[in-house]
């Protein structure tokens, strides 16, 4: 735990029977009626790390955090801090807090006293230097006698942020925080936030329907799905590997192409792509006989007017005509109609290009599309090839 916490409440948590360690989810359900919110979730968050669970709106977000906070009752399965198990403990004596979006802070009350609220209620005498350096954490000492309504949207987070920490929890669990600020407080406040949290050291659950937020600030992301975790991993595992179409197209965008697999050759996946052949590495398939949906994210795609402009070995898809062109000063996005129907995966392909002063290809040009062939995944054709796409604009409306 780092200075500024220990200095501020000594090496013992509030409730003192619950030691450190790993947040363990085992097997958490949680129905309402014969509707399964949480559906069977396991899953571990190591102390100390930034995690997030990312998912559309509805998908049970917010009952997993809530049975956390000890603020629902699960339906079946045990929920443990390190080697304790807090299943059945009342909220207030889990080493747990939560920041919610609406702050929830006292409007009557100045900054300086919102803080100090949880020492003042467990009777801690002096509390002027905790709060202090608390303030200083969140970079608002100097705001520390004025009432909430006369700071910002972000300025009035950190005091949430603060008045939690204060309390010394294990864990902070964050729920939607920055919800309700524009994109720019938004973007400022991420990065404040991963810089508390690794100035802290405190295990971070944040929940969030924004792939990007979730990106830019954790070390793991649960992608949920209708209940369940769809996959758990970095940013960078997600959005490389993506173990299904949901993740896909919920994190980042991603061009999928149904195909049948050819065969094998070595380490490398052969498929029949609507008559267009690819290779895949072996390692990035789910999948090596039957249907298959191949993927690449659109910035590992090329333009080419001929083919001598393609290296040897890379993926070629040919047919393809410029539909729409976006100069958006560090790349161009381009979409380019393919010779399928949208049932086939992608009727057009998504390219970002790079702004590196090349000359523009207008819609109406006819282009090859190639990749280097190591850039493509492979996912079980049997799935929704258009799963968890659109979710995230619906969510964010
Ligand atoms: P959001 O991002 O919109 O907050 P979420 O992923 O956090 O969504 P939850 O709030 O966990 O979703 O809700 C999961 C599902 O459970 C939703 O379909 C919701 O309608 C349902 N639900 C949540 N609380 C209750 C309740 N008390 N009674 C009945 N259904 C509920």
């Amino acid at each position: 735990m780092s200075a500024a916490l220990s200095a501020a409440h000594g090496p013992s948590g509030p409730s003192g029977a619950v030691t450190g360690g790993d947040l363990r989810l085992e097997n958490l359900t949680k129905h309402f009626g014969s509707f399964a919110a949480v559906d069977d979730v396991s899953l571990t968050v190591p102390q100390g790390s930034f995690f997030a669970l990312l998912g559309a709106s509805g998908c049970g977000k917010t009952t997993t955090l809530r049975m956390v906070s000890g603020l629902e009752d699960p339906t079946r399965g045990r929920i443990f801090l390190g080697e304790t198990e807090v299943t059945d403990l009342k909220p207030y004596r889990r080493p747990v807090n939560t920041v919610f979006q609406n702050y929830a802070l006292f409007p009557h009350l100045d900054i300086f006293e919102n803080v100090a609220f949880g020492l003042r209620r467990r009777g801690v005498k002096d509390v002027k230097g905790p709060v202090e350096r608390m303030l200083d954490l969140v970079e608002l000492g100097h705001l520390a006698r004025r009432k909430p309504a006369q700071l910002s949207g972000g300025q009035q987070q950190r005091v949430a942020v603060a008045r939690a920490l204060i309390n010394q929890p294990q864990v902070l669990l964050l729920d939607e925080p920055l919800g309700a600020l524009d994109l720019k407080l938004r973007r400022q406040m991420q990065i404040e936030l991963k810089r508390i949290q690794t100035e802290v050291g405190l295990t971070f659950v944040h929940v969030t329907h924004d792939q990007e937020e979730a990106m830019t600030m954790a070390d793991t992301i649960a992608v949920m799905n209708a209940g369940r975790i769809e996959q758990l991993g970095s940013p960078a595992e997600l959005y490389e590997n993506p173990v299904s179409t949901f993740v896909a197209n919920f994190l980042g965008q991603s061009n999928l192409i149904a195909g049948t697999v050819e065969g094998k050759d070595g380490d490398v996946v052969v498929v029949d792509a609507q008559g267009q052949r690819l290779t895949l590495p072996a390692k990035r398939s789910r999948i090596d006989s039957g249907r298959i949906i191949a993927g690449v994210r659109p910035e590992k795609v090329h333009l080419a007017r001929s083919e001598a402009e393609i290296p040897a070995g890379h993926n070629v898809l040919t047919g393809g005509v410029v539909s729409d062109a976006s100069f958006i000063g560090v790349s161009t996005q381009y979409l380019v109609k393919m010779p399928w129907g949208a049932e086939a995966g992608c009727g057009e392909v998504a390219v970002f290009e790079q702004n590196t002063g090349r000359e523009i290809q207008r819609p109406g040009t006819p282009v090859l599309l190639h990749w280097d062939p190591t850039q493509t995944f492979g996912l079980d054709g049997a799935q929704d090839i258009d799963a968890g796409s659109g979710i995230d604009d619906e969510a964010t409306a």
